[in-house]
């Protein structure tokens, strides 16, 4: 084996490190600390060439490969047991093109890194709603975030790809050439390929008008009505979501106040900020907040905001479902259950899919619930192994509990290791053309550690 990393070493610009070398035990973890995987080998390559190599030395040893571009996924897809490990944190450049309002992002950038690269230029795309996450796992999964409902999906907003597919050979995926993959990368999430640069569509966006509102716990509910009627037309460039949260020590919430569970409306107002108060309104007008640190920012400062709150290391597990509607029904489900937030770190999310997520067809790109009004993420996160039983439980009775409230699938990128029954509801009618395109650009299913696509 050794012989065998001397003679990849040999071949590949980047760095290549063995279960013998130094550093092996960082270059195999991933952010979910319950991971903890024993790859072959991780290569963290510097350009495409040492990704065709790295897949060619898997190819040609027989081995799966787990890719890995800002390292969030919740069930470590970033990292496997015996498989080559292909880290793209040393490819995270980012080339911004002003005239043709067009970024070009390394395959692992996160969006910190594209956000500061743009925002000189006052252009923005629609990432997440934190910093630290991979452009390219949150990408081909779907991308979900406080732009999306005026900017559409970040997949929404793909022009083309760089992509090396599991024979080692190279292609820039666009709805011009090896358009079955370009269509299938978009939500298909990492069964396709490497991809080791996209091409991104950038829109006017520089300083956005919103932040955190917490109210009193007994208000959810009615924050939550409030919200579903808000969000049904609300202007395009608001973009937020209802949350429970567990107050953090932050400076704006008062201090005796922290630790307590208490519900929060996260908002993002990207038009024009001398109407930023008028369209929070009615958020204000539904009762006093507890808290809150709303103002005029910059987009990279609001998307930042609650990166210090997710370190690396802490454990995941989450859950998702789709929902057309937030029904009363659903609402009362979210009461009795988010009300018992376990963590600090833990929290419910529900996110709007409309706008110009809408107005893309459901078989126009591999992400299929385009007639969904609602994305629900049920995240647990806590420090502390031995919270494991007591945090999964949440996620789990609660996910439960909403479940007869959803559709059947979720969101590929909030699902958790145990979803891969869900794969075929998750993609709906698309799923068919799916299994084709992969069988035809992977066939043995060398990307197999994913919310896996099986070749047909
Ligand atoms: C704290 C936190 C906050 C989040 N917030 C949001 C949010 O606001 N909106 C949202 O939509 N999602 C969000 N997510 C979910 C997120 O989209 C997924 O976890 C996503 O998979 C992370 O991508 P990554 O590149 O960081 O992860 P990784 O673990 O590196 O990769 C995840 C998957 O994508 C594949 N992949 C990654 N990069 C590439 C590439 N360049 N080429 C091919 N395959 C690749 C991997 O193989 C793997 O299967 C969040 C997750 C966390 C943990």
């Amino acid at each position: 084996m050794s012989a065998q990393l001397d003679a990849l070493r040999e071949q590949v610009r980047g760095t290549v490190t063995g279960p013998d070398d130094p550093g092996y035990d960082d270059a195999r973890a991933v952010r979910n600390g319950m991971i903890d995987r024993r790859p072959a080998v991780v290569v963290q390559p510097v350009n495409a060439g040492d990704v065709m190599t790295a897949v060619r030395y898997a190819a040609e040893n027989g081995m799966s490969v787990a890719v890995r571009g800002g390292a969030h996924s919740v069930p470590g897809f970033g990292t496997a047991d015996e498989a080559v490990v292909i880290d793209l944190s040393a490819m995270r450049g980012v080339r911004v093109d002003p005239v043709a309002r067009t970024a070009r992002v390394g395959g692992g950038a996160t969006w910190g890194d594209l956000n500061a690269a743009t925002y000189p230029f006052g252009l923005a795309t629609t990432g997440g709603i934190i910093s630290t996450t991979g452009v390219g796992g949150l990408t081909l999964g779907g991308g979900i975030g406080y732009l999306a409902r005026g900017l559409g999906l970040s997949l929404d907003n793909l022009v083309s790809a760089d992509v090396v597919t599991a024979d080692g050979t190279f292609h820039v995926a666009s709805d011009k050439d090896d358009a079955d993959l370009f269509w299938a990368l978009r939500g298909g999430g990492g069964n396709f390929g490497v991809v080791t640069s996209f091409d991104f569509r950038l829109s006017p966006v520089k300083d956005v008008y919103g932040g955190p509102m917490f109210f009193e716990l007994d208000r959810a509910g009615d924050l939550f009505r409030l919200y579903r009627e808000f969000i049904a037309d609300a202007p395009e460039q608001f973009g937020g979501f209802p949350a429970y949260q567990i107050a953090p020590p932050l400076p704006f919430i008062p201090e005796y106040r922290h630790g307590e569970t208490l519900a929060l409306m996260v908002t993002c107002w990207a038009g024009d900020l001398q109407r930023g108060e008028e369209v929070l309104k009615p958020f204000r007008d539904l009762a006093p907040t507890v808290g809150e640190m709303v103002g005029p920012m910059p987009y990279p400062a609001l998307n930042s905001a609650f990166d210090d709150l997710y370190p690396s290391g802490l454990r995941h597990y989450w859950k998702s479902n789709f929902a057309t509607e937030l029904t009363d029904a659903a609402i009362a489900a979210h009461e009795e259950h988010g009300a018992q937030v376990p963590e600090l770190t833990s929290t419910m999310h529900i996110y709007p899919i409309n706008g110009a997520c809408h107005r893309v067809a459901s078989d126009a790109t591999a992400f299929a619930y385009r007639d969904a009004g609602f994305a629900t993420v049920i995240a647990g996160m806590w420090p502390d192994a031995a919270d494991d039983e007591r945090n999964i439980a949440w996620v789990r009775g609660y996910a439960d509990a909403i479940a007869p409230h959803s559709e059947e699938g979720g969101y590929v990128n909030f699902l958790a290791a145990d979803d891969q029954g869900r794969i075929e509801a998750n993609y709906g009618g698309n799923y068919g053309r799916l299994r084709e395109i992969k069988r035809r650009y992977d066939p043995d299913n060398m990307f197999r550690h994913n919310q896996n696509i099986a070749p047909a």
